[in-house]
Protein backbone atom coordinates (compact mmCIF):
# COMPACT_ATOMS: atom_id res chain seq x y z
CA UNK A 1 0.00 0.00 0.00
CA UNK A 2 1.17 3.66 -0.81
CA UNK A 3 0.50 6.37 1.33
CA UNK A 4 -0.08 9.68 0.45
CA UNK A 5 2.38 12.76 1.93
CA UNK A 6 -0.80 13.35 4.47
CA UNK A 7 -1.07 9.84 5.50
CA UNK A 8 2.48 9.58 6.03
CA UNK A 9 2.88 12.85 8.37
CA UNK A 10 0.04 11.39 9.82
CA UNK A 11 1.35 8.09 10.33
CA UNK A 12 4.94 9.89 11.75
CA UNK A 13 3.98 13.10 13.33
CA UNK A 14 4.44 13.71 17.27
CA UNK A 15 1.45 12.55 18.43
CA UNK A 16 1.47 15.97 20.89
CA UNK A 17 1.80 18.55 17.23
CA UNK A 18 -1.26 16.83 15.68
CA UNK A 19 -3.59 19.71 17.06
CA UNK A 20 -0.88 22.61 16.45
CA UNK A 21 -1.39 24.94 13.84
CA UNK A 22 1.47 27.15 13.13
CA UNK A 23 1.93 30.69 14.40
CA UNK A 24 0.63 33.70 11.86
CA UNK A 25 1.40 37.19 12.74
CA UNK A 26 -1.27 39.60 12.27
CA UNK A 27 0.53 41.03 9.72
CA UNK A 28 0.54 37.91 7.58
CA UNK A 29 -3.08 37.62 8.38
CA UNK A 30 -3.89 40.93 6.73
CA UNK A 31 -0.96 41.27 4.50
CA UNK A 32 -2.91 38.36 2.10
CA UNK A 33 -6.67 39.96 2.94
CA UNK A 34 -5.01 43.53 2.07
CA UNK A 35 -6.88 44.74 -1.63
CA UNK A 36 -4.48 47.86 -1.41
CA UNK A 37 -7.16 49.67 -1.86
CA UNK A 38 -7.63 53.44 -0.43
CA UNK A 39 -5.03 56.16 0.54
CA UNK A 40 -3.86 55.38 3.92
CA UNK A 41 -0.67 53.36 4.78
CA UNK A 42 -1.45 50.54 7.24
CA UNK A 43 -0.39 51.35 10.76
CA UNK A 44 0.88 48.65 13.15
CA UNK A 45 0.00 49.03 16.64
CA UNK A 46 -0.77 45.22 17.04
CA UNK A 47 2.60 43.80 18.47
CA UNK A 48 4.00 45.73 20.84
CA UNK A 49 7.07 46.73 18.17
CA UNK A 50 8.58 49.85 18.84
CA UNK A 51 8.43 52.91 16.41
CA UNK A 52 11.61 53.96 16.38
CA UNK A 53 14.16 53.36 13.65
CA UNK A 54 17.72 52.99 13.98
CA UNK A 55 20.95 52.86 12.21
CA UNK A 56 23.86 50.35 12.01
CA UNK A 57 26.58 49.25 10.14
CA UNK A 58 27.63 46.12 9.38
CA UNK A 59 31.05 44.63 8.77
CA UNK A 60 31.22 42.15 6.33
CA UNK A 61 34.53 40.64 6.96
CA UNK A 62 34.00 37.98 8.99
CA UNK A 63 30.96 36.61 6.87
CA UNK A 64 32.79 33.54 5.45
CA UNK A 65 33.10 32.08 9.02
CA UNK A 66 31.06 30.44 11.22
CA UNK A 67 30.16 33.16 14.37
CA UNK A 68 30.87 32.76 17.52
CA UNK A 69 28.11 30.51 19.36
CA UNK A 70 28.17 33.59 22.17
CA UNK A 71 29.50 36.43 20.79
CA UNK A 72 31.68 38.18 23.73
CA UNK A 73 31.40 41.63 22.82
CA UNK A 74 27.34 41.38 22.85
CA UNK A 75 27.89 39.02 25.73
CA UNK A 76 29.48 42.18 27.88
CA UNK A 77 27.91 44.96 26.67
CA UNK A 78 24.47 43.48 28.18
CA UNK A 79 26.20 41.83 31.39
CA UNK A 80 27.11 45.69 31.49
CA UNK A 81 23.90 47.48 30.75
CA UNK A 82 21.85 44.77 33.03
CA UNK A 83 24.37 44.98 36.46
CA UNK A 84 24.90 41.00 36.14
CA UNK A 85 28.70 39.22 35.28
CA UNK A 86 29.27 37.85 31.74
CA UNK A 87 29.11 34.01 32.62
CA UNK A 88 25.19 35.08 33.92
CA UNK A 89 24.55 36.03 30.22
CA UNK A 90 23.32 34.02 27.73
CA UNK A 91 22.11 35.44 23.88
CA UNK A 92 19.92 33.58 22.23
CA UNK A 93 17.16 34.67 19.21
CA UNK A 94 14.79 36.64 20.98
CA UNK A 95 13.60 35.84 24.40
CA UNK A 96 11.25 33.33 22.70
CA UNK A 97 13.99 30.91 22.13
CA UNK A 98 15.45 31.80 25.85
CA UNK A 99 11.78 30.50 27.20
CA UNK A 100 12.10 27.01 24.77
CA UNK A 101 15.96 26.47 25.71
CA UNK A 102 14.75 26.45 29.50
CA UNK A 103 11.92 23.88 28.85
CA UNK A 104 14.20 21.66 26.50
CA UNK A 105 16.89 21.78 29.30
CA UNK A 106 15.19 21.95 32.39
CA UNK A 107 11.70 19.73 31.59
CA UNK A 108 11.63 15.91 30.38
CA UNK A 109 8.74 15.90 27.46
CA UNK A 110 5.68 13.55 28.92
CA UNK A 111 6.56 13.58 32.53
CA UNK A 112 7.41 17.47 33.42
CA UNK A 113 5.74 20.68 33.93
CA UNK A 114 5.53 24.33 33.63
CA UNK A 115 2.81 26.94 35.62
CA UNK A 116 1.95 30.07 34.12
CA UNK A 117 -0.39 32.47 35.45
CA UNK A 118 -2.69 33.43 32.97
CA UNK A 119 -3.68 36.10 31.11
CA UNK A 120 0.15 36.29 29.91
CA UNK A 121 2.18 35.73 27.32
CA UNK A 122 1.40 33.05 25.01
CA UNK A 123 5.09 31.66 23.98
CA UNK A 124 5.28 29.96 27.68
CA UNK A 125 2.22 27.48 26.51
CA UNK A 126 3.20 27.60 23.19
CA UNK A 127 6.67 26.00 23.96
CA UNK A 128 6.00 23.61 26.23
CA UNK A 129 2.82 22.25 23.73
CA UNK A 130 5.52 21.89 21.07
CA UNK A 131 8.02 20.11 23.31
CA UNK A 132 5.17 18.13 24.89
CA UNK A 133 5.94 19.39 28.37
CA UNK A 134 2.82 19.89 30.59
CA UNK A 135 1.11 23.31 31.47
CA UNK A 136 -0.44 24.40 35.00
CA UNK A 137 -2.15 27.52 35.25
CA UNK A 138 -2.75 29.48 38.25
CA UNK A 139 -4.93 32.63 37.05
CA UNK A 140 -3.74 36.38 38.16
CA UNK A 141 -6.11 37.59 40.53
CA UNK A 142 -9.27 40.11 39.44
CA UNK A 143 -6.55 42.75 40.33
CA UNK A 144 -3.62 41.37 38.08
CA UNK A 145 -1.82 40.45 40.83
CA UNK A 146 -0.25 36.72 41.57
CA UNK A 147 -2.56 34.52 43.27
CA UNK A 148 0.27 33.65 45.59
CA UNK A 149 -1.55 30.41 47.42
CA UNK A 150 -3.13 28.96 44.24
CA UNK A 151 0.75 28.88 42.84
CA UNK A 152 2.25 27.09 45.87
CA UNK A 153 -0.13 24.46 45.48
CA UNK A 154 1.68 23.34 42.65
CA UNK A 155 4.87 22.82 44.82
CA UNK A 156 6.92 19.77 43.64
CA UNK A 157 4.50 19.45 40.51
CA UNK A 158 6.65 21.83 38.34
CA UNK A 159 9.79 22.65 37.20
CA UNK A 160 9.56 25.86 35.61
CA UNK A 161 7.24 28.97 37.19
CA UNK A 162 6.70 32.01 34.55
CA UNK A 163 6.42 34.93 35.78
CA UNK A 164 5.76 38.13 33.44
CA UNK A 165 6.72 41.33 34.89
CA UNK A 166 5.63 44.19 33.61
CA UNK A 167 2.84 41.31 32.38
CA UNK A 168 1.92 41.25 28.54
CA UNK A 169 -1.37 42.14 28.15
CA UNK A 170 -2.11 43.56 31.66
CA UNK A 171 0.18 45.97 31.59
CA UNK A 172 1.29 45.34 35.27
CA UNK A 173 4.10 44.69 37.35
CA UNK A 174 3.96 42.00 39.99
CA UNK A 175 4.64 43.38 43.46
CA UNK A 176 7.99 42.67 44.61
CA UNK A 177 7.12 40.29 47.59
CA UNK A 178 5.15 38.39 45.50
CA UNK A 179 8.00 37.43 43.07
CA UNK A 180 10.25 36.91 46.43
CA UNK A 181 7.46 34.85 48.09
CA UNK A 182 7.30 32.16 44.62
CA UNK A 183 11.34 31.96 44.18
CA UNK A 184 11.33 31.35 48.32
CA UNK A 185 8.48 28.40 47.84
CA UNK A 186 9.87 27.10 45.00
CA UNK A 187 13.66 27.43 46.36
CA UNK A 188 14.49 24.02 45.97
CA UNK A 189 11.81 22.85 43.35
CA UNK A 190 11.70 25.09 40.32
CA UNK A 191 13.45 27.73 38.71
CA UNK A 192 11.31 30.78 38.15
CA UNK A 193 11.25 32.84 34.82
CA UNK A 194 10.56 36.68 35.08
CA UNK A 195 10.08 37.73 32.06
CA UNK A 196 10.90 41.65 31.71
CA UNK A 197 10.88 41.73 27.99
CA UNK A 198 9.06 45.51 29.18
CA UNK A 199 11.48 46.56 31.67
CA UNK A 200 12.91 49.21 30.52
CA UNK A 201 9.17 51.07 31.01
CA UNK A 202 9.74 49.76 34.22
CA UNK A 203 13.22 49.80 35.43
CA UNK A 204 12.92 49.98 38.75
CA UNK A 205 10.98 46.93 39.14
CA UNK A 206 13.97 44.30 37.62
CA UNK A 207 15.15 41.31 39.59
CA UNK A 208 18.55 41.33 37.32
CA UNK A 209 20.76 42.16 39.94
CA UNK A 210 19.07 39.49 42.85
CA UNK A 211 20.87 36.65 41.08
CA UNK A 212 23.05 36.16 43.44
CA UNK A 213 19.85 36.20 46.01
CA UNK A 214 17.98 33.59 44.68
CA UNK A 215 20.09 30.74 42.97
CA UNK A 216 16.89 29.50 40.98
CA UNK A 217 15.92 33.11 39.88
CA UNK A 218 15.64 33.36 35.97
CA UNK A 219 15.29 36.26 34.14
CA UNK A 220 14.32 37.49 30.24
CA UNK A 221 14.94 40.51 28.47
CA UNK A 222 15.02 41.16 24.68
CA UNK A 223 16.11 43.66 22.31
CA UNK A 224 13.05 43.57 20.43
CA UNK A 225 10.69 46.26 22.92
CA UNK A 226 12.37 49.18 24.05
CA UNK A 227 15.94 49.24 21.79
CA UNK A 228 13.36 48.82 19.02
CA UNK A 229 14.90 45.59 17.21
CA UNK A 230 11.94 43.42 16.79
CA UNK A 231 13.52 42.36 13.26
CA UNK A 232 17.08 41.39 14.56
CA UNK A 233 15.46 38.39 16.92
CA UNK A 234 18.17 39.00 20.05
CA UNK A 235 17.09 38.10 23.48
CA UNK A 236 19.17 37.42 26.43
CA UNK A 237 18.62 35.05 29.35
CA UNK A 238 19.83 36.09 32.68
CA UNK A 239 20.66 33.59 35.52
CA UNK A 240 23.18 31.96 37.75
CA UNK A 241 26.52 30.48 36.00
CA UNK A 242 24.88 27.02 36.17
CA UNK A 243 21.83 27.68 34.84
CA UNK A 244 23.94 29.15 31.89
CA UNK A 245 25.85 26.51 31.53
CA UNK A 246 22.61 23.87 31.28
CA UNK A 247 21.16 26.30 28.84
CA UNK A 248 24.27 25.90 26.70
CA UNK A 249 24.02 22.68 26.60
CA UNK A 250 21.07 22.81 24.29
CA UNK A 251 21.19 26.12 22.14
CA UNK A 252 22.27 25.68 18.55
CA UNK A 253 26.44 25.45 18.12
CA UNK A 254 26.00 28.85 15.99
CA UNK A 255 22.53 30.40 17.05
CA UNK A 256 23.59 33.85 16.54
CA UNK A 257 24.18 35.19 12.85
CA UNK A 258 27.27 37.51 12.71
CA UNK A 259 25.42 40.84 11.33
CA UNK A 260 23.15 40.42 14.58
CA UNK A 261 25.89 40.52 16.61
CA UNK A 262 27.22 43.03 14.98
CA UNK A 263 24.34 45.16 15.23
CA UNK A 264 23.17 43.87 18.98
CA UNK A 265 26.62 45.39 20.13
CA UNK A 266 26.29 48.89 18.57
CA UNK A 267 22.46 48.74 19.89
CA UNK A 268 24.45 48.28 23.21
CA UNK A 269 27.49 50.56 22.86
CA UNK A 270 26.99 54.20 25.15
CA UNK A 271 25.58 55.80 22.26
CA UNK A 272 22.99 52.82 21.06
CA UNK A 273 21.50 52.79 25.21
CA UNK A 274 21.63 56.85 25.26
CA UNK A 275 18.62 56.68 22.02
CA UNK A 276 17.12 53.27 23.62
CA UNK A 277 16.32 55.90 26.75
CA UNK A 278 15.61 58.92 24.60
CA UNK A 279 13.11 56.92 23.05
CA UNK A 280 11.31 54.91 25.83
CA UNK A 281 10.58 58.43 27.15
CA UNK A 282 9.02 59.25 24.26
CA UNK A 283 7.19 56.15 24.38
CA UNK A 284 6.12 57.04 27.80
CA UNK A 285 5.22 60.75 27.42
CA UNK A 286 2.83 59.40 24.58
CA UNK A 287 1.55 56.69 26.20
CA UNK A 288 0.14 59.28 29.15
CA UNK A 289 -1.33 61.39 26.57
CA UNK A 290 -2.91 58.25 24.40
CA UNK A 291 -4.09 57.44 27.64
CA UNK A 292 -5.86 60.67 28.84
CA UNK A 293 -7.25 60.93 25.45
CA UNK A 294 -8.59 57.25 25.24
CA UNK A 295 -10.74 57.36 28.80
CA UNK A 296 -12.62 60.32 26.94
CA UNK A 297 -13.90 58.28 24.08
CA UNK A 298 -17.47 56.42 23.90
CA UNK A 299 -17.48 53.61 26.57
CA UNK A 300 -13.66 52.71 26.53
CA UNK A 301 -12.56 51.83 30.06
CA UNK A 302 -8.53 51.73 30.57
CA UNK A 303 -7.71 47.65 31.72
CA UNK A 304 -4.71 46.48 34.21
CA UNK A 305 -1.66 49.63 34.15
CA UNK A 306 0.32 50.99 31.79
CA UNK A 307 4.14 50.08 32.73
CA UNK A 308 4.71 48.67 29.48
CA UNK A 309 4.85 50.31 25.95
CA UNK A 310 1.19 49.56 25.21
CA UNK A 311 -2.67 50.08 26.85
CA UNK A 312 -5.21 47.39 27.55
CA UNK A 313 -8.61 48.93 27.75
CA UNK A 314 -12.53 47.34 27.57
CA UNK A 315 -15.39 48.17 25.11
CA UNK A 316 -18.65 46.85 24.76
CA UNK A 317 -18.38 47.61 21.09
CA UNK A 318 -15.01 45.97 20.48
CA UNK A 319 -15.36 43.76 17.73
CA UNK A 320 -17.34 46.55 15.44
CA UNK A 321 -14.20 48.98 16.54
CA UNK A 322 -11.62 46.63 15.39
CA UNK A 323 -13.75 45.82 12.14
CA UNK A 324 -13.69 49.59 11.53
CA UNK A 325 -10.12 49.67 12.32
CA UNK A 326 -9.26 47.12 10.40
CA UNK A 327 -10.99 48.38 7.76
CA UNK A 328 -8.99 51.89 7.95
CA UNK A 329 -6.00 49.76 7.82
CA UNK A 330 -5.11 50.62 11.81
CA UNK A 331 -4.30 47.46 13.64
CA UNK A 332 -4.01 46.51 17.34
CA UNK A 333 -4.65 43.49 18.86
CA UNK A 334 -7.63 41.57 20.12
CA UNK A 335 -6.96 40.25 23.78
CA UNK A 336 -10.53 39.44 24.23
CA UNK A 337 -10.16 36.02 24.41
CA UNK A 338 -7.49 35.81 27.31
CA UNK A 339 -8.92 35.23 31.04
CA UNK A 340 -10.40 38.18 32.48
CA UNK A 341 -10.08 40.05 29.80
CA UNK A 342 -13.82 39.90 27.41
CA UNK A 343 -14.28 42.75 25.58
CA UNK A 344 -10.32 43.94 25.79
CA UNK A 345 -8.28 45.51 22.98
CA UNK A 346 -4.65 46.36 23.33
CA UNK A 347 -2.75 48.95 21.40
CA UNK A 348 1.03 49.56 21.12
CA UNK A 349 1.92 53.22 21.51
CA UNK A 350 2.92 54.48 18.09
CA UNK A 351 4.59 57.59 16.99
CA UNK A 352 2.85 61.06 17.57
CA UNK A 353 1.46 60.86 14.29
CA UNK A 354 0.47 57.68 14.17
CA UNK A 355 -1.05 57.39 17.95
CA UNK A 356 -3.47 60.62 16.43
CA UNK A 357 -4.53 58.70 13.58
CA UNK A 358 -5.49 56.09 15.74
CA UNK A 359 -7.88 58.38 18.26
CA UNK A 360 -8.99 60.21 15.22
CA UNK A 361 -10.49 57.02 13.87
CA UNK A 362 -11.79 55.22 17.39
CA UNK A 363 -13.59 59.16 17.84
CA UNK A 364 -15.48 59.20 14.15
CA UNK A 365 -16.26 55.47 14.79
CA UNK A 366 -17.87 56.09 18.33
CA UNK A 367 -19.30 58.76 16.57
CA UNK A 368 -20.65 57.01 13.68
CA UNK A 369 -22.12 54.41 16.47
CA UNK A 370 -24.27 57.52 18.18
CA UNK A 371 -25.57 58.41 14.88
CA UNK A 372 -25.98 55.64 12.65
CA UNK A 373 -26.64 56.19 9.25
C1 LIG B 1 7.70 40.36 22.95
C2 LIG B 1 7.83 39.47 24.12
C3 LIG B 1 8.82 38.48 24.19
C4 LIG B 1 9.59 38.01 23.01
O1 LIG B 1 10.65 38.73 22.69
P1 LIG B 1 11.58 38.30 21.48
O2 LIG B 1 12.90 38.67 22.04
O3 LIG B 1 11.15 39.14 20.34
O4 LIG B 1 11.47 36.84 21.22
C5 LIG B 1 8.95 37.75 25.37
N1 LIG B 1 8.13 37.98 26.40
C6 LIG B 1 7.16 38.90 26.35
C7 LIG B 1 6.30 39.11 27.53
C8 LIG B 1 6.97 39.67 25.20
O5 LIG B 1 5.96 40.52 25.15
Amino acid sequence: MTLDVNQLIDKLVCENLKTLVPYESARRLFAASDNNQGEHIPVWLNANESPFVNDFQVDSQFFNRYPDCQPSAVIQAYADYAGVKPEQTLVSRGADEGIELLIRAFCTPNQDRILICPPTYGMYAISAETCNVGIDKAPLKADFSLDIDAIAKFKDQVNLVFICSPNNPTGTSVASEQVEQVLQHFADSALVVVDEAYIEFDLANTWAKLLDTYPNLVVLRTLSKAFALAGLRCGFTLANRQIIHTLLKVIAPYPMPEPVAQIAAQALNQSGLVSMNQQVKAIQEQKSALKHALVNIGDIQLVGDDKANFILFRTQHKQELMDYLVANKMFIRDQSKQLHLQNCLRITVGTPQQNQQLLTLIASFYQQLGNPS
